[in-house]
């Protein structure tokens, strides 16, 4: 058993010493929490619980505390797979729930599996999901100010169980001031993907993410017998020869971890039952 989340990106220029020391506290405990709960629950199961706790946490920008679009409002992106059967649902653009990640999960026994904007938001109100604004007054004075505060801090999970089952998930508020109708990485398979060999979930530019297929790739490659690190590997230097921008994390099916990105403070942790890994 073995888990791995991730809340985005930390810039040392546009975010103070605290913030960090607050996202290092922060993610060691939800990876603790989510440690203890995968002892008795699947990955599936967990990596959704994984993302809810961060959602919460308005440190991120997912859930409450997500970023606001052009127009003023919030919408909100995630989604989760199943590695064992390779089932995927998702929300896309999904205003006024609280857990967008929870709205995903529901979703995965239903034949419609990714839904968006209202169509997401009328689900989640038939299945008993209630009106919730997800807006913090810090996210308002930035807009108001259009101060772009750099987004990236979506947030994700990777947990393999004790039955070596796999499952990722991930949850975002998009990148602020984005056109409304745009759409993330985070509820594609470049964002979120994982079978039966690996798991992985990624944060950065959703645009960089999708045209590179960033979590697909790596996935198909570990699938066809490349190592975890040097899927990584080829996978980023593919996506540095666009130009792009973007993290992931990850777990194999040997419990092997790893991450990496393109910029060196993408913060994550994470947890085997013995060693924390808190990004510095
Ligand atoms: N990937 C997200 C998006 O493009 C942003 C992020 O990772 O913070 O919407």
């Amino acid at each position: 058993m073995k888990i791995i989340i991730h809340g985005g990106f930390f810039s040392e220029s546009g975010q103070s010493h605290e913030v960090k020391t607050a996202k290092q506290n922060s993610l060691k405990n939800i990876a603790q929490k989510a440690f203890d709960y995968l002892q008795t629950h699947s990955a599936f199961d967990t990596a959704a619980y994984a993302v809810s706790l961060l959602e919460d946490d308005e440190l991120y920008n997912a859930g409450t505390g997500s970023q606001i679009q052009g127009d003023g409002i919030i919408r909100m992106s995630a989604a989760i797979i199943n590695g064992e059967t390779e089932k995927m649902s998702g929300v896309i653009n999904i205003e006024n729930v609280k857990n967008p990640i929870l709205v995903a999960k529901a979703l995965i026994g239903e034949d419609d599996r990714v839904l968006g904007g209202s169509g997401a938001k009328n689900y989640a109100t038939e299945h008993g999901f209630e009106n919730y604004s997800t807006e913090i007054p810090q996210r308002r004075k930035e807009y108001e100010e259009k101060l772009n505060n750099g987004g990236k801090g979506t947030v994700g999970c990777v947990a393999i169980d004790k039955d070596g089952k796999l499952a990722a998930a991930t949850s975002t508020g998009g990148k602020g001031f984005e056109i409304p109708g745009r759409i993330s990485d985070s509820a594609t398979v470049a964002g979120n993907y994982a079978n039966s060999f690996c798991a992985v979930s990624c944060t950065g530019v959703g645009e960089d993410i999708v045209s590179n297929a960033t979590a697909a790739k790596i996935v198909t490659r570990v699938t066809d017998g490349m190592t975890l690190e040097n899927a990584f590997t080829r996978t980023f230097e593919e996506l540095k020869a666009i130009d792009g921008f973007a993290g992931a994390i990850a777990i194999d099916k040997k419990g092997n971890i790893f991450h990496q990105d393109s910029h060196p403070t993408m913060v994550f942790a994470s947890f085997d039952g013995e060693q924390f890994k808190i990004f510095q």
